[in-house]
C-alpha cells in the first residue's frame, strides 16, 4: 500500500511555491455548510461539483479550503477576479471608502463614482463616454437592450445562437441556449445562426453567417431593428470565438437597418483577451452600446452600461434608477482594479501567458484524442472534449471526472458550452508561466486516467 501510495504522490506534480499564510480558520465543517446550503439556500448549479469545496480565503490566483490546502484557480469565479483573489489595493480603497461613507446614490455628488466614470470613459474609443452603474451583467444587458429600444423606437433585437446575456426577462431572451431558459415570455428577440468556426454550418466563412443576419432583418422584422448584442468570445457557450470578420459585416447590416451595436464585454472585457483591452476591439469594430461586470470590480458586485451622451438622452424620458448601481463601496474599488491592471501589466501578462497556454494546449491536444478542439484568446481559453473528432461527440461525463480529478491535484477549473463538454480556462489575469506549467500537468495526467 505504501508504494502504490508513494507511486501515487509522485504522480502529483509540485504547486509553484507561494508566499502566502493562510489564516486560521475556526469556522464550521464543510459537511456542515454542505447540510446549509441544501437547506436553506435555492438549488441552482448544485450540480457543478459533486463535492464542492469549503473556499474560506483568497490570495492573488490561489483559494485555500479550510484545512489550509491551496488550490490554483484557474475560472476565478467565473472569469470575474481579475486582479487576484484580495488583491491589496483593491481591498485598502474598499476599506478606506467603507469607513468613510457606504452608500450614497446619484442623488448626490460623490467623486467615487464621478473619477471611477471618468477613468472607465477614458478606456473606451471614440464617443462612448456616459456611463450608467448597475450591479451585475444582467442588469446591464437589460439597461442596454431597453436604451436600444427606446432610441430607435423599434423593438426587434437580434442575438447570436449559444450566446448567455443574463437571466431577468429581456436578457434571458437573448440568451440563446435552452440549458439557461425558463418558458416565461421572451419577445422581441430573434437568434442568428451562430458563427462558430468550430461547429457551426458554415466553419468560418463569415459572410456566409452574416446573411442569416440580413434574413431575419427582411423576414423577421418591419426592417427596421432596434439593435444586436453579441459577445466577441461566447463564455457561457464554450470560448466560442465569433468568427474573424463576422461582426464588422454584422454592425453593418444592423445599423443599415436603423439598430443599434451592443457589444457585451461582462467576460471578454477588463484585458481578458490578452491582446486588448475589449473583446470587441479584437474584431475592429466600435459598437454603440457597450456594457460590462465581472472583472470590472474584481468580484465587487458591480456593472455598467457605457454608451454615447445622445443615446444615454433616452433615459431621461422618464425616470431611471438603480439602487446600489454605483454605489460608492463598488466604484472605489472599480477604481482600483483599473490602475492594478495598468499599474501591473496584467493585459501584458494575459497575453503572454495566455499565447503560451494556448500553445502548450495545442501540444496536449496532440497527445489525447479526447480535444477536440483548443481556442480562444489570451486568458479566456476552451480545450472542448470529444468522444470522436469526426463526428465531434461531446464528452460530458469525461470532462466531469477530469474536473474531479484535477481539483482532487489542486486545480480548479470551469467548464461549459451547449453539451458542458468544454474547460473553460479564465484564470484572474496574474497567473504566471509556472502557474500555466502546472496547470498543463495536471490536465495531462486527469486526461491519461480518462
Ligand atoms: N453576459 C455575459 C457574456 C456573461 O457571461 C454573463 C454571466 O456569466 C452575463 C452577461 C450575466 O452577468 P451576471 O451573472 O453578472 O448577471
Amino acid at each position: 500500500r505504501l508504494a502504490a501510495a508513494a507511486e501515487t504522490a509522485a504522480a502529483v506534480p509540485r504547486m509553484p511555491a507561494f508566499d502566502h499564510v493562510p489564516l486560521p480558520y475556526d469556522g464550521p465543517s464543510a459537511a456542515e455548510i454542505a447540510r446549509k446550503r441544501a437547506e436553506y439556500l435555492s438549488p441552482s448549479l448544485f450540480h457543478f461539483y459533486s463535492k464542492p469545496l469549503n473556499i474560506v480565503e483568497g490570495k492573488m490566483q490561489y483559494l485555500y479550503d479550510e484545512h489550509g490546502r491551496r488550490y490554483l484557480d484557474a475560472f476565478a469565479g467565473i472569469a470575474t477576479v481579475c486582479c487576484g483573489h484580495c488583491h491589496p489595493d483593491v481591498v485598502d480603497a474598499i476599506t478606506a471608502q467603507a469607513k468613510r461613507l457606504q452608500h450614497s446614490t446619484v442623488l448626490y455628488l460623490n467623486h467615487a463614482i464621478t473619477d471611477f466614470a471618468e477613468a472607465l470613459a477614458s478606456k473606451l474609443p471614440g464617443d462612448l463616454k456616459v456611463v450608467f452603474f448597475t450591479n451585475s451583467g444582467t442588469e446591464a444587458n437589460e439597461l442596454a437592450i431597453l436604451m436600444a429600444r427606446l432610441y430607435t423606437g423599434s423593438h426587434d433585437i437580434i442575438s447570436l445562437r449559444n450566446s448567455y446575456h443574463g437571466n431577468a426577462a429581456g436578457t434571458m431572451g437573448a440568451t440563446a441556449q435552452k440549458n439557461w431558459k425558463f418558458n416565461v415570455v421572451q419577445s422581441g428577440v430573434h437568434h442568428a445562426v451562430n458563427p462558430d468556426p468550430y461547429r457551426g454550418v458554415f466553419g468560418s466563412d463569415a459572410e456566409k453567417y452574416v446573411r442569416d443576419v440580413q434574413e431575419i432583418i427582411e423576414f423577421g422584422t418591419t426592417g427596421q431593428v432596434a439593435g444586436f448584442i453579441s459577445e466577441a468570445i461566447q463564455g457561457v457557450g464554450g470560448i466560442v470565438e465569433v468568427s474573424p470578420g463576422y461582426l464588422p459585416l454584422a454592425y453593418e447590416k444592423v445599423r443599415r437597418a436603423g439598430g443599434l451595436c451592443i457589444a457585451d464585454e461582462v467576460q471578454a472585457g477588463f484585458a481578458r483577451v490578452g491582446s486588448h483591452f475589449w473583446g470587441f476591439e479584437t474584431h475592429g469594430v466600435v459598437p454603440d452600446i457597450v456594457t460590462m461586470a465581472k472583472g470590472i470590480g474584481n468580484g465587487i458586485p458591480l456593472g455598467a452600461v457605457v454608451t454615447t451622451s445622445e443615446i444615454a438622452q433616452v433615459l431621461t424620458r422618464r425616470c431611471y434608477f438603480n439602487t446600489f448601481g454605483g454605489n460608492p463601496l463598488c466604484t472605489a474599488g472599480g477604481l482600483a482594479v483599473l490602475n492594478v491592471l495598468e499599474k501591473e501589466k496584467l493585459q501584458e501578462n494575459a497575453f503572454i501567458v495566455g499565447s503560451y497556454l494556448k500553445d502548450r494546449l495545442r501540444g496536449l491536444q496532440e497527445k489525447h484524442e479526447i480535444i477536440g478542439d483548443v481556442r480562444g484568446t489570451g486568458f479566456m481559453l476552451g480545450v472542448e472534449l470529444v468522444t470522436d473528432r469526426q463526428l465531434k461527440t461531446p464528452a460530458k461525463e469525461e470532462i466531469c471526472h477530469a474536473m474531479e480529478n484535477m481539483k482532487d491535484m489542486g486545480v480548479l477549473v470551469g467548464k461549459g458550452g451547449f453539451y458542458g463538454n468544454v474547460f473553460r480556462i479564465t484564470p484572474p489575469l496574474c497567473f504566471t508561466k509556472e502557474d500555466a506549467d502546472f496547470f498543463l500537468e495536471v490536465m495531462d495526467i486527469a486526461l491519461s486516467k480518462l
